[in-house]
């Protein structure tokens, strides 16, 4: 699943390639995709530029010079690739966006991801795009912003921190070493953390992302010019609990099991973290 460091990343390649590359037309294969019908959404885009590329959470934005707005979300994982004029169109994808250089990218989900179009002027009332929170990379994201965000909350941790109305970008595959990094079960309440486990959270959140982020993302996802990230491969201890039930705790040996945590599964350690 691309989260915050894949998405981070995708953005700043999407933006640097993109910036200044007019729409020439949208293959679209999977027209549920798209939040309007597919007719419409090619002529509100064709002959418009790139003009910008950002994010917010989980959801890409590429802003047009022509007032519209695309919003790309790549759902549980997309290989959302881009190519050189001339180059055969991969095997299977949902998206097709094409420039009028002949350039183009291919956008396949793995399960159900979204392609859509809104005007710049409304993207802040799109439904699920709106109430998306401050991500942790952003420098408004301070400890203090944190402390803030969590203060008179009751809700267990692991699911406050997965709603992207709290913070943006975190999904479950990080979340699992977030929660080892801190020494805390993710059914703890938030109203039962103390200060410093508040502040111990916001630091295993900038530290696992951060070495994310640092090493080029998550392996298993292809960048935007098909490359692979440089963390989580096999054989390699990058996740400390995440998936790797059985094994001992990095920290303390003890074997680290699964639970099952409301819609979700969690690794942790059960001597590290204790349910309080
Ligand atoms: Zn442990």
């Amino acid at each position: 699943m691309a989260e915050l460091p894949e998405i981070a990343k995708y953005t700043a390649q999407m933006d640097e390639t993109l910036r200044g590359r007019v729409m020439a037309d949208v293959v679209i294969l999977q027209e549920k995709c798209c939040n309007i019908p597919p007719d419409e959404l090619v002529a509100r885009i064709r002959g418009a530029a790139v003009t910008r590329v950002q994010y917010r959470g989980k959801w890409i934005t590429h802003t047009l010079d022509n007032g519209e707005t695309i919003l790309l979300n790549y759902g549980m994982g997309a290989d959302v690739i881009f190519a050189e004029a001339g180059t055969p169109d991969p095997e299977k994808y949902q998206i097709k966006v094409v420039f009028t250089d002949g350039t183009f990218y291919t956008a396949k989900f793995w399960w159900f991801g979204m392609f859509h179009l809104c005007p710049t002027a409304d993207v802040d009332n799109h439904p699920s795009y709106k109430d998306v929170a401050l991500d942790p990379f952003n420098s408004a994201f301070t400890e203090e912003y944190f402390a803030q965000l969590l203060s008179g909350k009751r809700t267990q941790v692991k699911s406050f921190m997965l709603n992207q109305k709290n913070i943006g970008g975190i999904g479950n595959m990080y979340a699992h070493d977030i929660l080892w990094e801190a020494r805390l079960h993710p059914q703890t309440k938030i109203s039962a953390m103390t200060e410093a486990e508040v502040l111990g959270l916001y630091g295993a959140i900038q530290k696992v992302l951060g070495a994310s982020r640092d090493r080029g993302s998550f392996e298993w996802e292809k960048d935007f010019h098909g490359q692979p990230g440089g963390w989580g491969g096999e054989g390699r201890d990058d996740f400390k609990v995440g998936y790797l039930e059985g094994e001992p705790c990095p920290r303390c040996a003890t074997a680290i099991i699964m639970l099952k945590t409301g819609s979700t599964s969690s690794y942790l350690c059960p001597q590290c973290q204790v349910l309080a």
